[in-house]
């Protein structure tokens, strides 16, 4: 039995976890974080170089809410230390002209004084000659946004923590089962080596593996994809001043800190197990990048590759997070579903978890486990 009167246990350390556990220790919260592996390891969503941070989302404000209130916290991170967190790069999105979610986006960065520039393709053109465009195509820059270095950011923030006397626990938890409740509340979660680890309120936060940990309540609400990531050894001087970019479904980043030209193709793959899934990228993963390659960068199309990744994204029904008690406890609180764009809102999600915990908010409608369906149909950008 671990019981040291913990206010809050936060299973699971990747960027939704550790920044709650931040944000609760922060609070004032006696925080212990309990992981079966190191935080941001390499199974987890993310322990990935990489993510984007931008605050267009079309009409929805919440998250562009969320992600703006969040660039501060990583730029105080990216502060702290020597090796950045934070490549304020900012973001392109080359859409086709008149797109509608991007003219919402700009009616939604206008309404928060979020700064923008519209592109027109000469511009774009003389901007980023390495990238081909055509007539009927604009761009959409944000200047405030850029590229999370997700891992290190993630095993920086917990190592941070761990200095200020948050507890770091390594066990797996098993499943959490309704006979454990005792009057509608979990008295305590219990790893595969028999550990029992009391405290007054659970933060579950175990991307990919919500729904082994929580299988009552998650019961066929999580839709774990297979994504492939490439990068390509390009020559840095090629790429230009390129920013972060979205060209949807393809989305990519310059060579950061010698790693090479990173591709990534958005459109959710097969279904996945994260403990057992192919972790190899496939030859028909290249032919499609290379194709598209051809097509935007043709500089590109024939770069050597430098490195691949396989990774996975948690996805709900509908694509927004998952933030709301579990249905059989008053104190577990299931947080989740970052569905492919989860990162950049870490430090909103602790500073919600701790209003959740507070009881200063209420579940947000978007984030309840009850719009959440058993089948896919995504309606977040
Ligand atoms: C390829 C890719 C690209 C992405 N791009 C972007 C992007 O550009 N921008 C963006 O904002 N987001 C992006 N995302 C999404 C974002 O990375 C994820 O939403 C986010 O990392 C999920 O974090 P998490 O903390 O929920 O899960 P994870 O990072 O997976 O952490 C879950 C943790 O729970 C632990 N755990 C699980 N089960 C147990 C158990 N039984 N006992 C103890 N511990 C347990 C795991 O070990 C793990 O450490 C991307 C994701 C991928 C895969």
């Amino acid at each position: 039995m671990i019981s040291k009167n913990y206010d809050v246990v936060v299973v699971g350390s990747g960027v939704f976890g550790i920044w709650s556990a931040y944000k609760l220790h922060a609070a004032g919260k006696r925080v212990a974080v309990v992981d079966f592996e190191n935080p941001a390891h390499h199974l987890s969503s993310s322990g990935g170089e990489s993510r984007v941070t931008r605050c267009s989302y079309g009409d929805v404000e919440t998250y562009t809410e969320w992600a703006s209130r969040s660039i501060s916290d990583w730029q105080a991170l990216s502060a702290k230390t020597r090796i950045p967190v934070f490549h304020q790069v900012g973001v392109l999105r080359i859409h086709k002209k008149n797109d509608e979610s991007v003219m919402a986006s700009t009616r939604m960065l206008e309404r928060y004084e979020i700064p923008f520039t519209v592109l027109s393709p000469s511009e774009l053109r003389e901007q980023f000659p390495v990238m081909q465009v055509r007539d009927d195509e604009a761009g959409f820059f944000e200047p405030q946004g850029g590229a999370l270095m997700a891992k290190r950011s993630v095993q920086l923030l917990a190592a941070n923590l761990a200095q200020s006397g948050v507890v770091f626990i390594s066990g797996l938890v098993l499943p959490i089962q309704q006979q454990q409740g005792y009057k509608g509340s979990l008295p305590s979660v219990t790893t595969v080596d028999g550990d029992r680890i009391d405290a007054e309120q659970f933060v579950i936060a175990c991307g990919p593996w919500l729904d082994q940990v929580c299988p009552d309540a998650m019961a066929g609400r999580l839709f774990v994809t297979r994504q492939e990531v490439f990068f390509f050894d390009t020559n840095v001087n090629a790429t230009g001043a390129l920013p972060v970019w979205s060209d949807l479904p393809f989305y990519g980043f310059p060579s950061f800190e010698g790693r090479g030209f990173k591709i990534a193709n958005d459109t959710h793959g097969c279904f996945v197990d994260p403990n057992t899934m192919d972790r190899n990228a496939s030859n028909e993963g290249e032919a499609d990048v290379r194709a598209y390659l051809r097509d935007r960068f043709p500089a590109f199309a024939n770069a050597p590759l430098s490195e691949t990744r396989v990774c996975q994204y948690e996805n709900s029904s509908d694509g927004h997070f998952l933030m709301d008690r579990h249905p059989g406890f008053d104190n577990v609180w299931l947080v989740g579903c970052g569905s492919g764009h989860g990162f950049k809102h870490g430090p909103a999600v602790g500073n919600h978890v701790v209003d959740l915990i507070n009881g200063t908010k209420e579940p947000l409608e978007l984030f309840l486990l009850e719009s959440k369906r058993l089948q896919q149909d995504r309606i977040v950008l």
